[in-house]
């Protein structure tokens, strides 16, 4: 027995891992799904993501893993799918180049403010204590 024994992320059966992220029978399922997609690809060029979704049944993070991987190159198709954010045709990741770049610049501000105001209550005594104005008149029990 060499392989660790491991629960198969789709179906939660054992099954060996040998290199494998999912049980045979999930594999050999998939394979099949991914014929499925490059039959539908290749009946109909130019199809969207949605509607291989909706066509094959094949799940979505299937079609874009096989676009990542070129699947769809291999069989002379241009295959993309939208930019999470601004709907942009893309071939990897989540976001277009542009949303990386927006996401990226949003980040550094956010982490400068942080950092600006840290600063701010850095230079500031601490207003624990000598905040306890008005407070303690109604702590009777
Ligand atoms: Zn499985
Ligand atoms: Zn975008």
């Amino acid at each position: 027995m060499a392989g660790k024994l491991k629960n198969c992320p789709y179906c939660g059966k054992l099954y060996a891992e040998i290199g494998r992220k999912m049980c045979p029978d999930c594999l050999e399922k998939e394979r099949e799904m991914e014929g499925d997609v490059v039959a539908y690809v290749r009946e109909h060029p130019g199809a969207k993501v949605p509607e291989i979704v909706e066509e094959t049944g094949a799940h979505e993070n299937l079609i874009k893993r096989m676009i990542r991987e070129g699947r769809f190159e291999q069989i002379g198709i241009k295959m993309s799918y939208p930019c999470e954010k601004c709907g942009a045709p893309i071939v990897t990741g989540k976001l277009c180049q542009k949303c990386q770049d927006e996401i990226k610049n949003e980040l550094q501000a956010t982490q400068e403010k942080a950092m600006k105001a840290k600063a701010m209550a850095a230079t500031k005594p601490k207003a624990a204590k000598s905040s306890s104005r008005g407070q303690g008149m109604h702590t009777k029990f």
